[in-house]
């Protein structure tokens, strides 16, 4: 079996470590003995839908989102809504997540345009706020950063979540899992990420899939799916990446986050 990945904007939007997401992807795969081929699909790069399997894409500044949002949209989305339409499996993080919505209002107030293949939306806290970000700590009052643990179906998701974006999922969509410590989305429904067919949208960052073997291996299974029909995943030996993820949400759900005074969430 060969799975074939797109990796959207490499050189731009990879920010904490979400290449590692890829090199996780790789290796589950090859260690199983299934082919993996790594596309690399930068600024100007269009989406085959009828080969790519896997699009991963990462997280990046407002700046970084700025650089790529009308190739996102004007080159490379239809091929994306095709592939994931008919069954691709996606994994967009943070800065990419909130471009696979309708739209990102960034901190400055511009709205950017996404792709749609959420039914979502994002706005900056600044915009929201009217907070002008000169300084460290009115930067740092409108971001979620920290740990984030998520609830998903019967297991719990564990990653690094820091993003000044609120997103908002419309009526008809539906989110990743249940915020068990963290902001998530929007700091406010206690939901986090969004998932239409295969794709995934979360603020997951860390890398999160290292940390989560069971959804790397989701993706994985989704993405062979597509192309070979029911196939089955050898088991791996996960201790270490065990070990790390239990650590982490351990860590996470003993110690509630500082910025939740920030945000005036009301804690003493
Ligand atoms: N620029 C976006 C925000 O601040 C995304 C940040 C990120 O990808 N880490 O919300």
């Amino acid at each position: 079996m060969k799975l074939v990945l797109g990796y959207l904007y490499p050189s731009v939007m990879s920010q904490y470590g979400d290449r590692g997401n890829v090199l996780t992807v790789v290796n589950r795969c090859r260690w199983r003995g299934i082919d993996v081929e790594v596309e690399d699909l930068d600024v100007g790069d269009r989406v085959d839908p009828d080969c790519v399997d896997l699009l991963l894409v990462g997280g990046g500044a407002d700046a970084h989102q700025r650089l790529v949002h009308e190739d996102l949209v004007a080159v490379k989305g239809e091929g994306i809504r095709r592939a994931v339409d008919e069954g691709a499996a996606a994994f967009a993080v943070c800065a990419g997540y909130q471009l696979w919505g309708h739209y990102y209002r960034t901190a400055a107030g511009e709205e950017l345009p996404g792709l749609g293949v959420f039914d979502a939306h994002t706005v900056h806290r600044a915009a929201q706020t009217g907070t002008r970000l000169d300084t460290i700590a009115s930067a740092g009052s409108v971001r979620a950063v920290g740990n984030l643990v998520v609830e998903w179906g019967a297991h719990v998701l564990v990653g690094f979540e820091n993003h000044g974006g609120r997103t908002y999922l419309h009526g008809g969509s539906c989110p990743l899992g249940r915020v068990l410590a963290g902001g998530g989305n929007n700091s406010e429904d206690g939901w986090e990420g969004c998932v239409y067919n295969n794709a995934i949208g979360t603020y997951l960052h860390g890398p999160a899939l290292p940390k989560n073997p069971k959804l790397a291996d989701h993706l994985i299974l989704a993405a062979l799916h597509r192309r070979y029909g029911n196939v089955r995943l050898d088991p791996l030996d996960d201790v270490p990446e065990t070990a790390a993820h239990d650590r982490t949400v351990a860590r996470a759900l003993a110690r509630p986050r500082r910025w939740l005074r920030l945000w005036g969430q009301g804690v003493a």
